[in-house]
This record gives C-alpha cells, sequence and structure tokens, in this order.
C-alpha cells in the first residue's frame, strides 16, 4: 500500500488566516490518521505579491498550532528548473504547444463570445501551428477537446466538467514563469502527494490538473474540497467579522488547543461531542463526513470553547501564556502572587487569556476609579464600622497567615461581632480592594492583592466613604 501524503501549500501572500489554518490541519488530521506525512510546501511563484514576512507568519502560524511538518518547507522558487523541464517534456511530446496570439486578438475573440453568451476561452487557434521560440509567444497545455473530467471528490462526491470548456491553459507565461496549475501538478506529482485536501474555491483548477497529470503519465491523488468558511452575515469571512488571522487569535489570548478544536468541528462533526484533543482528532476526524455546505464561523462558540481550555488546561502552562498578556498592560507578573493562584482564581471569569490578564491587574496595581454603581451601593456610612473593624483584624494577621483559610476566618469573625450577613462585610471589602462588585471569593482575593495593598485600599475607601458622607 502506498503511503498517504498530504501537503498544505499556502501562497505566502497574507498572514496565515483561519480558512488556510482548517485546510492545513485537515491535511495534517488525514496523514495522522494513515500513519502517512504530512508537506509544508510555500507557493512562492508570484514574485510580486509573495512577501518573507507572509512566510514567517505561516510558518508562525504552524508552529503555534502545532500542526507539525514532516517535510519542507519547499518552496517553489527553488523549483524552476523542474517546472522548466516538465513543459518542455510536455512539449516535446506534443502535449503542449506555442502561442503567439496579439492582445488584440485574444481581446476581440473574448467580447466575441461574451456577446454570444459563450464562456470565454481560448479557441485554440495555434494548435498545430509551428512558431518559431525565438518569438515572443507562452505555451499552452492541450487540453483534451472531448469527453469529461471527473473529479471523485471525498467531499463533494462526483463532479464532473465537461472538456469543451476548460481552456487551452498557459503553463508558461511570455516571461519564461510557469503557472500555478502547472507547478501544483508537478509538486504534487513530485512530492508524492496522495491526498490533496484544499478550499472548494480549487474545484475548477482541480479539473485542469487532472487533465495535466493524465497528459504527463501521472496518476492524479485523490482530492478532497473543503466548503468556504462564512461570517455570521452569510459573506465570506474576513477582518470585518473579527480576528481572522491566527496570529490575531493568539494575540488576543486564544489557546491553540482551542482554536484547533473549534476548527475541526467547522464542517464536521462527530455525534454530539464538542470536545476534541488533537489525539481524538486523530482518531475520530473523516475526511468523507466533512460538510459539503459552507460553514459560518461563530466566534461565541470559539470564546466559549476557549474558556473551557483555560478553565481545565495545565495551570502552570496557561500561567506561563498569561503571562505575556499582563506584560502588555505593563505588569511585571513576577512582582505579584504565584501566577498559578490568579489563573486558578480568575479562570472561571475570563475567555480569553487577555481578558483574564485585565481582569487581574487589581492584584498588581492600585484600580484607578471605583465602579460607580458598585461604590454607590457598597461604600457607604453603614459600611464604615466593618471596614474599620476587618482593617484591625486584618493588621494583626502576619505575613506568613496572609491565607484564605485564615482571611476567611477573621471576615467570619468581623461579621459575627456585628452580627450581620457575611456579605455586609465581604462586599464593601470587596468593592474597597479590587473597586468593583465582582471578583473572586473575598478570601482568594484578599490573598492575592497583599497585605499592604489591602490595609491602604481600605483606608481609601474609608476616605472615600467619609469625603462622600461630607458632600451629602
Ligand atoms: N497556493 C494555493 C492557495 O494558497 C493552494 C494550492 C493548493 O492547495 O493546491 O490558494
Amino acid at each position: 500500500m502506498t503511503t498517504v501524503r498530504t501537503r498544505f501549500a499556502p501562497s505566502p501572500t497574507g498572514f496565515l488566516h483561519v480558512g488556510g489554518a482548517r485546510t492545513a490541519l485537515f491535511s495534517y488530521l488525514f496523514a495522522r490518521k494513515h500513519g502517512g506525512q504530512f508537506i509544508l510546501r510555500i507557493e512562492d511563484t508570484d514574485l510580486e505579491r509573495s512577501t518573507p514576512e507572509s512566510v514567517n507568519a505561516i510558518l508562525e502560524g504552524m508552529t503555534w498550532l502545532g500542526l507539525d511538518y514532516d517535510e519542507g518547507p519547499f518552496y517553489q522558487t527553488q523549483r524552476f528548473e523542474r517546472y522548466q523541464a516538465v513543459i518542455d517534456e510536455l512539449f516535446d511530446k506534443g502535449l503542449a504547444y506555442r502561442c503567439n496570439c496579439p492582445k488584440e486578438r485574444l481581446d476581440k475573440l473574448r467580447e466575441r463570445q461574451m456577446a454570444a453568451k459563450v464562456k470565454p476561452r481560448y479557441d485554440g487557434h495555434c494548435r498545430g501551428k509551428s512558431i518559431d521560440p525565438s518569438e515572443p509567444h507562452v505555451i499552452r497545455f492541450s487540453n483534451p477537446v472531448e469527453g469529461m473530467v471527473v473529479v471523485d471528490d471525498r467531499v463533494r462526491g462526483r463532479v464532473a466538467f465537461n472538456n469543451g470548456e476548460l481552456d487551452d491553459l498557459i503553463i508558461r507565461r511570455s516571461d519564461g514563469s510557469p503557472t500555478y496549475n502547472l507547478t501544483v501538478v508537478v509538486d504534487d506529482a513530485e512530492m508524492g502527494i496522495t491526498d490533496v485536501i484544499r478550499g472548494d474555491d480549487h474545484l475548477g483548477n482541480t479539473a485542469r490538473q487532472i487533465n495535466i497529470l493524465n497528459a504527463w503519465g501521472k496518476e492524479p491523488p485523490r482530492y478532497a474540497h473543503l466548503p468556504m468558511i462564512l461570517g455570521e452575515d452569510g459573506s465570506r469571512l474576513s477582518k470585518r467579522h473579527g480576528a481572522v488571522s491566527v496570529i490575531a487569535f493568539r494575540d488576543q489570548g486564544y489557546l491553540p488547543e482551542a482554536l484547533l478544536n473549534y476548527l475541526v468541528r467547522l464542517g464536521w462533526s462527530h455525534g454530539d461531542q464538542e470536545m476534541f484533543s488533537v489525539d481524538d482528532m486523530i482518531e475520530l476526524f473523516d475526511i468523507g463526513a466533512v460538510n459539503k455546505a459552507a460553514a459560518s464561523f461563530d466566534y461565541a462558540k470559539l470564546a466559549w470553547l476557549n474558556q473551557h481550555y483555560i478553565q481545565h488546561g495545565d495551570t502552570k502552562r496557561i500561567a506561563h501564556l498569561l503571562s505575556p498578556h499582563l506584560g502588555h498592560l505593563d505588569i511585571d507578573p513576577s512582582a505579584g502572587p504565584d501566577l498559578t493562584a490568579v489563573v486558578e482564581a480568575q479562570a472561571p471569569r475570563a475567555k480569553t487569556l487577555a481578558e483574564l490578564a485585565e481582569i487581574s491587574t487589581f492584584i498588581y496595581r492600585d484600580f484607578d476609579d471605583y465602579d460607580p454603581a458598585a461604590a454607590k451601593k457598597h461604600l457607604r456610612p453603614v459600611a464604615r464600622e466593618p471596614l474599620v473593624r476587618m482593617r484591625a483584624a486584618l493588621e494583626l494577621l502576619a505575613l506568613e497567615d496572609w491565607q484564605p483559610e485564615l482571611l476567611h476566618h477573621q471576615v467570619d469573625q468581623v461579621a459575627a461581632e456585628l452580627e450581620l450577613a457575611m456579605g455586609k462585610v465581604a462586599q464593601p471589602l470587596r468593592v474597597a480592594v479590587v473597586g468593583r462588585a465582582a471578583s473572586p471569593g473575598i478570601d482568594v482575593t484578599l490573598h492575592l492583592v497583599g497585605k499592604e495593598a489591602t490595609l491602604r485600599r481600605i483606608d481609601r475607601a474609608l476616605a472615600f466613604i467619609d469625603a462622600r458622607a461630607a458632600q451629602a
């Protein structure tokens, strides 16, 4: 049996889009599932649009997602000799021909065809002509004139194209450069690709590529064309809808496992299962079960998955990943409590690591202003006594006793002494220390904030209450 070999073949003309990432993931999973190899090929023949930054963005995105490839990256710009040799071979065998049709002729042909409401295509004018190679010319592939070409697609099923509707497409431009369909065909054949998985915008190219492969005497790979990804409004997913580049998701604090889990479910399902580790995906993913219909990208669902992974992931790892997000807020995490304690306390409240960092700033520095509603409700004169008592009790607590359990006990005790419900003590204290009414449990909150900052912020709250009272 031949070994399965798949490839991801992006053109480095922009960032790595989530659509590309899904194509890469499905190719990766297919290879892994069948014990095969996954290859990365950079299709950089468009010299004007390809950039090294984009190559880097693709490599960075692949690394971040953990989609490790067994071979490559191969660069098409380093394979021009092979493309030229194959073009020459096709020409020598009479499977391709020189064409010197001037632009004016092609324009007129096109106009006539449009007027006659037929699909514009080259009419084979130069087939069989003998054109001197010193003349400016392109080389066209002699597409079969009759019959059908059938794409037996793993997702779309059988899709048949009438050869009569396909062009004699240009495989070498007048400047000597090879074109996309030719380079892909040569690479897929010579890299031993058995299974091509790519976006369904390439379906028409597939028919052409199969014809070239057949003419050249190579067996075409199996194909699977993935449906497009749409935004929630039904148009093609773009920046208008939100983040679309893999690196943008990383920078917003999504975890790679959440994005992969989201992408695998985009157009594929396995019963009602929502959560898939990469190992689950490799075991369960079935390219034949991918939906034909376009899938729409649901940011809320992705955020939900991300929260799940933040909450249930390895705390040490999440803490490590959180660190740069705190850095972006000018916070030095080493100046605060153990980051794993921050993650444990805050994970249930954050959908992304950026959000987790944002809601944790109170741990590291004094907040600017109180949330007005929280201050109005909880920093009132009745809160004065509980806060004064709490301050006195906490001041006596030794630093090594500044632990959730003992802190909890102090709050309980003050509430008991004042014959108040615990919330009447804890809520003013929380607003005093955090600036708003929501935070982890009061014991954990005080523990994370630390003794010095807690006492300072209680003083600030007392001054706030007094200033309010004086104004009234
Ligand atoms: N380079 C092509 C693209 O980025 C993909 C080619 C292929 O997968 O065959 O759209």
